[in-house]
């Protein structure tokens, strides 16, 4: 079998154009224009272009974005005051902390600051105990922009049994939530998990979110499955892979996320979606609806 591709690029592009429409009109029903604030602290790379691309993203679809740079050495009460500030201003529907901080800073004790309403990376505790009890107001954008892409691709999750590898806070924990929510039978995977492979070869749906390369073989992946491939991976030749050996892999699979072009570009989709919920949100709310 030769795997169709789950085009994130395109499905993304579709997603980003029906919240360009929302956008406008939202503006002419109401005159709000959500607004993003991203924070970047210090002078990563590979973090400055993340935000970049989030404030390009934001532009396309007309959402104002406001960037905030600030150095490397800044304190941690000196980040929580600059939260503090975004979380008062009325302006502001949305706060993004660009991760990682730098090592002197509690990241829990940042993310914990911003307003749950405001939180569109869903990463405030009370977000994520809400996506436990199934009503967050806000649910990361990576575990969201999987389950968009596998809801637009008419992939059926319920009854599935879908296998994650990597358990983080930003990607495996939500995505093996909200596919349990869809009725999938959910198996997450570790570093100390023994026999990976048995693992993957369960899936009907497999997740990988490890940040390995190579780490999932096509020996490892059941005939048939769907495989998305979270991971992001610059080798030392400059190329970007995801975690997934994808010639292999794509021979096994009926489907298949390519990194880069999968995961990637519907997680920037699922910010913008967000960010537009938090403003329709507080606008909901000033208008008692
Ligand atoms: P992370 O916090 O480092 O978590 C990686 C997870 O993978 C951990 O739970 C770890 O388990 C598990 N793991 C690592 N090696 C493993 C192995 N050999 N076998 C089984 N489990 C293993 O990373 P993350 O933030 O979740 O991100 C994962 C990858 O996705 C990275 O490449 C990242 O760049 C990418 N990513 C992409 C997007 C996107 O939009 N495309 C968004 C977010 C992240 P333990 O905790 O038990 O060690």
């Amino acid at each position: 079998m030769s795997a169709r591709i789950l085009d994130g690029k395109s499905i993304a592009a579709e997603i980003r154009q029906e919240v360009r429409l929302e956008v406008e009109a939202m503006a002419a029903q109401t005159g709000a224009v959500p607004c993003l604030a991203t924070i970047l602290v210090g002078n990563d790379p590979a973090s400055a272009t993340y935000v970049q691309n989030k404030a390009r993203a934001c532009k396309e679809v007309g959402i104002t974005s406001v960037r905030i740079e600030l150095p490397a050495d800044l304190s941690e009460m000196s980040l929580l005051h600059e939260i503090n500030r975004l979380n008062s201003d009325p302006v502001v529907h949305a706060i993004l902390v660009q991760l990682p901080l730098p090592p002197h800073i509690n990241e829990r004790r940042i993310l914990e600051a911003i307003l749950p309403e405001k939180d569109v990376d869903g990463f405030h505790p009370s977000n994520l105990g809400g996506l436990l009890v199934g009503s967050p107001l806000f649910v990361a954008s990576t575990p969201l922009g999987i389950l968009e892409l596998l809801d637009r691709s008419n992939i059926v999750i319920e009854g599935k049994h879908a296998v994650i590898v990597g358990w983080s806070v930003v990607v495996g924990k939500p995505t093996a939530f909200l596919l349990l929510q869809h009725h999938a039978t959910v198996t997450i995977c570790h570093i100390k998990t023994r026999d990976l492979a048995f693992h993957t070869r369960q899936a009907d749906i497999l997740v990988v979110a490890a940040g390995k390369p190579g780490l999932v073989t096509g020996s490892m992946v059941k005939e048939g499955a769907v495989v998305i491939d979270v991971g992001v991976n610059r080798l030392s030749d400059g190329r970007v892979v995801g975690d997934v050996e994808f010639p292999e892999v794509a021979e096994k699979a009926s489907l298949i996320t390519p990194v880069p072009g999968g995961v990637g570009p519907m997680t920037i989709a699922m910010l913008l979606k967000n960010t537009v919920d938090a403003c329709r949100r507080k606008w909901g709310e000033r208008c008692g609806r």
